[in-house]
């Protein structure tokens, strides 16, 4: 049986705040709130939601840049969670990220060639200096960089230039998992394609495995082929990409897709989502979602729904799955 190579398992991040200036009454903000995962060789999750969702902070918990306050994190079948030291420090050259901002990322103060060949030399991943220099020439011909620009600054590049210099960086030490953090979202969309397209080849020619985050669903759907959609810290649908975007079971999902820049038959942009998000520090109760769900009931605003799976590998946290379905098939 194929292991995956990260297992997250009932992942939280918990910030305690005081509830009001004056106040001594203590609340917590739930920014990751039991959420678990498989991710497998050669494979993409797509982790989507509204800015505020707990994608980042479910990713930078699962990377411990940030420490979880509980739950379990496996790396290669190793106990990620309470690695220490040297171990932690090999670990981490197995995980890697790839950042939203080609722009602020990388250090304006070191040429490209020091970018991609600093992950080398923390690692101690080459004997010397010339097979260090060998790979990051190597590596930024793969990412489509002209090795001859590798004295050159940030600077010096175009936004899609720059994150390939990120890309390089990430992948150098040949890593088994790359978390790509809104990875296009600030790059033109003739560019952002190039990007995708590079990303894939990689997976292909290397089984990496992706976790990649975005608020823009028709990127997600290109590239994920499993999904996880994140509301207020929690989980509230998770499935195959196609079956997913196909059949979205939450009312959230449906609501996301609907918001997806679009024109309508007739010409109208489609709908978009209702409502702000509530703050997570004061949650609606029951289902997180009733105060914006047209389908909410009585029941929705008590009782909050659990993660269930309801058809093969497609899960859903609703009292009513499907409702905005059955409401479209009316006459
Ligand atoms: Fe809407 Fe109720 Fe489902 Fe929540 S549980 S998404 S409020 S129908």
């Amino acid at each position: 049986m194929r292991e995956p190579v990260l297992k997250v398992e009932h992942l939280k991040k918990y910030y305690p705040i005081r509830k009001g200036a004056f106040s001594r009454e203590k609340a917590v903000v739930r920014a990751c709130d039991d959420v678990s995962f498989e991710l497998y060789a050669g494979e993409t999750l797509g982790i989507v939601g509204e800015s505020g969702c707990g994608k980042t902070t479910t990713i930078q918990s699962v990377i411990r840049l940030i420490e979880p306050t509980d739950g379990r994190i496996w790396l290669n079948g190793q106990d990620f969670r309470t690695m220490k030291g040297e171990e932690l420090k090999r670990a981490r050259q197995k995980l890697k990220l790839i950042f939203q901002d080609p722009y602020s990322s990388l250090n304006p103060r070191m040429t490209v060639k020091e970018i991609v060949s600093e992950p080398l030399e923390i690692a101690g991943a080459c004997k010397d200096k010339a097979e260090r220099d060998r790979r990051v020439l190597e590596t930024m011909e793969q990412v489509g960089l002209d090795p001859s620009y590798q004295d050159r600054y940030p600077h010096e590049f175009s936004g899609g230039q720059r994150q390939r210099i990120g890309i390089a960086r990430a992948i150098v030490l040949r890593p088994d998992v790359v978390i790509c953090d809104e990875p296009v979202s600030a790059l033109d969309v003739s560019i952002q394609a190039k990007i995708i397209n590079l990303l894939r080849r990689f997976q292909r020619e290397r089984e990496l495995a992706y976790i990649f985050i975005s608020h823009d669903l028709g990127v997600v759907r290109h590239i994920a082929h499993r999904v996880l959609v994140m509301y207020l810290g929690c989980v509230v649908e998770e499935g195959e990409s196609r079956e997913l975007f196909a059949h979205p079971l939450h009312p959230y999902t449906r609501a996301l897709l609907d918001s997806v820049p679009r024109m309508d038959s007739d010409g109208r942009p489609a709908a978009a989502l209702q409502g702000d998000v509530p703050s997570p520090a004061d949650p609606p109760s029951g289902c997180l979602f009733h105060t914006r769900c047209p389908y909410a009931r009585e029941v929705c605003a008590k009782q909050a729904p659990e993660l269930r799976e309801l058809k093969s590998g497609h899960k859903c946290a609703c009292h009513f799955p499907g409702a905005h379905e059955k409401e479209e098939e009316q006459p």
